[in-house]
């Protein structure tokens, strides 16, 4: 025969996360200024846009270029 001893189940009241204005700015410019790197590189960085020669970038986030819809070749 098994006992189980009956644990307690608490609950708490949820706290609403609170971030200061400065701190939120802070992240959406440097969540939104990587997000455009990204897009760049993955959408743009091609021929007469190109910020690096040859097409080492391009190769790299070709597939992520097709998923994504962007047209290439
Ligand atoms: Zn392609």
């Amino acid at each position: 025969m098994s006992s189980t001893t009956p644990t307690a189940h608490t609950t708490t009241a949820a706290t609403p996360l609170v971030i200061p204005t400065s701190a939120a700015m802070t992240w959406l410019m440097g969540t939104t200024a990587l997000a455009m790197i990204v897009y760049y590189f993955i959408g743009v960085e091609q021929g007469a846009t190109a910020i690096f020669n040859g097409a080492q970038v391009h190769e790299f986030v070709h597939d992520a270029r097709h998923f994504l819809g962007f047209p290439c070749h």
